[in-house]
């Protein structure tokens, strides 16, 4: 068997740019019709259809995914990608920002998936997966509002997991480790920071949103039905042991 996505309807939010945009395209590969939903795309379109939508605003949400029903009437994967980045120390973090954070990232999984589900539960099935990050399992300083964001994420996804279960419905999270997207500008950090970065990988690379890509792609089939309520970490193994740079030292 080969995982195969043919007529299949996938939702990825976030798609205009970013790992997002590799998400529809693979999905579109495989031969799924894919929805593309973002803020704005600016004429530059991705999948069969995008979609300007505020995952973070429950009006928007309803007119795109009525418009997905009414267009495709069902929805067999939904990829909650969409996300912004708040960086800041707590002692100086203004308190819209922090809230912005918790809005957009784990309010905008909660308001698609509230829209989505009575679509997949009529359906008897679906997979819901969602963007959660590695900073919901080790964050770092300054990350107060994305990493708590993105923990809220993980436990969102195994209480969904838990309520769609009897319709078959399955909902994991992942988190990504270091893939450089606009986002983060890693891959504009001097050579010393970016050197100090990858010291944390067991995999010493740059993450790719092609490897994000993959898993999904898993965890969206058929071959994943009995998979639910999990966080699964594509970090390339950051900070599986404590210094994983020692065994690249050794060589
Ligand atoms: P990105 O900034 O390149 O892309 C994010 C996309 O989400 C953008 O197109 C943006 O317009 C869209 N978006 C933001 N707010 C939205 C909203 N309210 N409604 C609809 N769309 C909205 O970021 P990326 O690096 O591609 O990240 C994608 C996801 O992966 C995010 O959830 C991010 O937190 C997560 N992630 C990324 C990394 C990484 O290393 N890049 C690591 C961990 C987690």
């Amino acid at each position: 068997m080969l995982i195969d996505y043919t007529g299949k309807i996938v939702v990825v939010t976030g798609a205009a740019r970013g790992i997002g945009r590799v998400l529809a395209e693979r999905f579109e590969a495989e031969g799924a019709r894919v929805v593309a939903l973002d803020l704005a795309f600016g004429g530059d379109a991705v999948g069969e259809l995008s979609l300007d939508c505020d995952v973070s605003d429950p009006a928007s949400v309803a007119a795109a995914v009525a418009s997905i029903d009414e267009m495709f009437g069902r929805i067999d994967v939904l990829v909650n990608n969409a996300g912004i980045n708040v960086d800041g120390l707590v002692a100086d973090l203004d308190p819209a920002r922090f809230a912005l954070a918790l809005q957009v990232n784990v309010g905008g999984v909660f308001v698609m998936s509230q829209a989505v589900a009575p679509i997949m539960k009529r359906a008897n099935g679906g997979r819901i997966i969602n963007a959660a990050s590695f900073a919901a399992i080790v964050p770092s300083i300054g990350s107060a509002a994305y990493a708590a964001s993105k923990a809220a994420v993980v436990q969102f996804t195994r209480v969904l997991a838990g309520e769609l279960g009897p319709w078959g419905i399955t909902v994991n999270a992942y988190a990504p480790g270091m893939i450089p997207t606009a986002m983060n500008g890693f891959a504009e950090l001097p050579d010393a920071a970016q050197s100090r970065l990858l010291d944390t990988l067991t995999i010493r690379r740059w993450g790719r949103p092609e490897d994000v890509a993959d898993l999904l792609c898993f965890l969206g089939s058929d071959f994943a039905g009995y998979i639910t309520g999990t966080l699964v970490d594509v970090s390339g193994g950051k900070l599986a042991t404590q210094i994983p740079s020692r065994a690249y030292r050794a060589e």
